[in-house]
């Protein structure tokens, strides 16, 4: 009872989707894996898209759509998105899908998962966030954004779990031979994708001590590496010494593994000042 599981199915700038499932509800964050690879992704993990409750979109760029038609099409899956995106996705896609929309800002449930929002700054019309109250906690996305700022923080200041945009090293972007000027200044732009410090830095703004898991989300091909995301993350938070949180780097061509969140439940007997101090979600890694 309480347990939640979260599964990032793919990241990085060819595709995104995560399946996050509690007892009785069970959604989609982004659809941008082909949906034979949702749907494979998904049975490597025991689960189908048949029973999702909703898919959560984010933003229409195609790496997080992709998949959508079809799966949400087929399956006939609620849609949850602001009424800009959903615009963009009937054009790009032609898809009549059932649209739940929702004002940017606002929050609303999917069964027993309440569900906020939040505006982030990308190169879209309206990109969010979100942040997922779970009956075991409370976890985050944030990928596509060009910085980080206020707002955000203290949305996420209380969350447990969270995918945090480790897009590129600034300096491996900077020298990439391959891409063209004007890309490297979108990328870097205040409305493009957060680089491995600034991603640190939010990081550190937002850390207490039940804040478990961080995963290193939305990860360039060309330039970056897992080691130096997780290596640059690792360190920034060592310094304020946060090496309670463990850290994973998503990848684009397979799942992470399943991450357990659990209510810790407490012990009988606890005084009121006690149970006060036990986290109120605790995380247990992947097992
Ligand atoms: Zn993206
Ligand atoms: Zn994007």
């Amino acid at each position: 009872m309480g347990e939640v599981r979260l599964t990032i199915l793919g990241s990085g700038s060819a595709g995104n989707a995560a399946f996050i499932e509690s007892d009785h509800t069970r959604v989609l964050v982004d659809c941008g894996l082909s949906a034979s690879q949702i749907r494979l992704r998904l049975a490597g993990i025991g689960r189908s898209p048949d029973r999702l409750d909703a898919i959560l979109i984010t933003h229409e760029h195609s790496d997080h759509i992709a998949g959508l038609k079809t799966l949400a099409g087929k399956l006939n899956i609620p849609v949850y998105c602001n009424r800009q995106t959903g615009e963009e996705i009937k054009h790009i896609t032609e898809a009549r899908l059932d649209f739940r929309f929702f004002e940017t800002g606002a929050s609303f449930e999917v069964g027993e998962i309440g569900v906020e929002t939040y505006s982030v700054p990308h190169d879209t019309n309206d990109p969010v966030g979100y942040l997922l109250h779970t009956p075991a906690g409370r976890i985050g996305f944030l990928t596509d954004l060009g910085h980080t700022n206020r707002m955000l923080a203290h949305r996420l200041r209380e969350v447990n779990v969270l995918s945090l945009e480790t897009n590129h090293d600034v300096k491996m972007l900077q020298d990439d031979p391959h891409r063209p000027w004007a890309l490297k200044q979108r990328i870097l732009g205040r409305h493009g994708h957060l680089s491995n410090v600034a991603a640190t830095e939010f990081a550190q703004q937002i850390m207490h001590a039940d804040l478990r898991q961080i995963y290193c989300a939305h990860l360039s091909s060309e330039c970056n590496t897992p080691a130096l995301a997780r290596d640059t993350l690792r360190t920034g938070l060592d310094q304020i010494g946060a090496s309670h949180v463990n850290l994973t780097v998503a990848t684009q061509s397979e799942p992470c593994p399943t991450y357990f969140l659990r209510i810790e439940l407490p012990l009988k007997n606890c005084d009121s000042a006690a149970i006060s101090k036990i986290p109120v979600a605790n995380a247990i890694a992947a097992r």
